[in-house]
């Protein structure tokens, strides 16, 4: 026999980054009783793990964080999102945000650099074109072939702790009288007052008028979504990250890198991400790269992605992703080299779904590897969704549209 949790009116299920910020504007924005469930980080190294069968996609000290995007809605996102973080930070009395600059590297002459550069003016952003020559006198740690230029946005960009976001956005939720429940949800079951209940794996349950499901990539597994019929149209990504570390000597050098993206060829494909030294929980510096998702493998079930998370050891990606290092960044001489493991989840129109998928059941999924540093409004726009049937946002619905797979 579970124990029973309370009665709530609204509940999250999955604290992560967008489920943590949807409680935080949920607890702001009414009084009624808001519930945010789902387990912490594990403590433990993942590969040890034999039982847990949901993890998180933000298990990381660096996300990029930047307005400048070639997709207006991103932009607009995140133009949104990252004043805030100063807000949470001073509420929660945390620290996550590194202003440290973003720069986009790119082939000159593509069309990429054009809508970037449209999309700021309309949104007013501030960005420096940079030539070859100026990009390597301004960040001379970068090797850059000769046919790339710079986008810097030197203010409202930089990364953030995305742990320390999520638990900061948890802390001000509770402040504001939300209730968070440390456990893993197995079924979502409707009974026949019309409540939702909800039972966890331990077998503990709570009641709730509405549901909201931030479950990032674990979205269509249990039995969380109310039609097994109604199968949402995500794709799951394996992504591979490696870290460098950053000898002492070096650090200073490097303490103004900017986060960067590189995207290669005439088509500007996404090619690789780098961030900037960053402190982990180990006492030292690493230096991140991650990739883009050309090369990269689709996981099919909850078992390829359970496993996908346990096995952090190497994989094809991580010599190539080394490499990558020792082209773009010649003169660094790492120490330890680490890798890790995540799971990015994709949707058709490359945006975040908001949405109900039945009533009483809202969908808040598919960050398209962007959704880190947007998390705190698209978290707002979740709780707005849950208050009311209208859509009252100045961004059009079908931006956000739920898709569902083809039987
Ligand atoms: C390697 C990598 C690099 C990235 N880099 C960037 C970047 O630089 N900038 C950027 O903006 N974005 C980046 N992203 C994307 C960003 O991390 C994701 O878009 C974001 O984490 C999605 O947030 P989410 O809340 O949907 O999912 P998550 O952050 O994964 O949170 C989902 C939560 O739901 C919980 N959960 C799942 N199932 C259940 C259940 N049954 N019961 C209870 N809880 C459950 C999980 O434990 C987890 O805490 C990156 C992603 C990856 C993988």
């Amino acid at each position: 026999m579970g124990t029973d949790l309370g009665s709530f009116d609204i509940t999250i299920i999955g604290a992560g980054c967008i489920g943590s910020a949807c409680a935080r504007h949920l607890s702001q924005l009414c009084e009624k009783k808001i519930c945010l469930i789902g387990p912490d980080e594990p403590d433990h190294p993942r590969s040890q793990d034999t039982e847990r069968s949901v993890y998180g996609a933000h298990y990381d000290a660096g996300r990029i964080t930047r307005i400048l995007d070639p997709d207006l809605v991103w932009a607009k996102l995140a133009q949104r999102s990252i004043p805030r973080y100063v807000e949470v930070e001073e509420k929660s009395n945390m620290q996550f945000y590194t202003p440290s600059g973003y720069l986009g590297v790119v082939e000159e002459g593509t069309s990429y650099i054009d809508k970037v550069k449209e999309c700021a003016k309309l949104l007013q952003v501030e960005f420096e074109l940079l030539d070859h020559q100026q990009l390597k006198s301004k960040f001379p740690y970068f090797s850059f072939p000769p046919s790339c230029v710079g986008i810097y946005q030197p203010s409202q960009g930089g990364y953030i702790n995305i742990r320390q976001h999520v638990i900061a956005q948890m802390t001000i939720a509770q402040k504001q009288g939300c209730t968070l429940i440390k456990e893993i949800v197995d079924r979502v079951d409707r009974d026949d007052r019309g409540q939702f209940k909800i039972v966890t794996e331990k077998g503990n349950y709570l009641y709730s008028g509405k549901v909201i499901l931030a479950t990032g990539a674990f979205t269509p597994f249990k039995k969380l979504l109310p039609d097994p019929q109604k199968q949402l149209d995500i794709e799951l990504m394996k992504e591979t990250v490696v870290k460098l570390q950053v000898k002492d000597k070096d650090l200073q050098d490097m303490k103004s890198m900017p986060a960067v993206i590189y995207f290669t060829g005439k088509d500007a494909r996404y090619d690789c991400y780098i961030l900037p030294p960053i402190r982990y929980d180990d006492g030292k510096f690493y230096i991140k790269i991650g990739h883009g998702l050309t090369g990269s493998d689709k996981l099919d079930d909850h078992q390829q992605v359970i496993e996908w998370y346990r096995n952090v050891e190497s994989d094809n990606l991580v010599e190539v992703l080394v490499k990558t290092i020792n082209r773009l960044m010649p003169t660094f001489e790492y120490g330890s080299v680490v890798t890790d493991h995540c799971v990015s989840t994709h949707t058709p129109s490359n945006h975040v779904m908001i949405g109900e998928v039945n009533e009483g059941v809202t969908v808040l999924t598919g960050g398209c590897s962007h959704a880190a540093k947007s998390a705190d409004e698209i978290g707002h726009l979740g709780a707005l969704t849950a208050l009311s049937n209208d859509w009252s946002y100045d961004i059009p619905k079908s931006e956000f549209s739920v898709y569902f797979k083809q039987n």
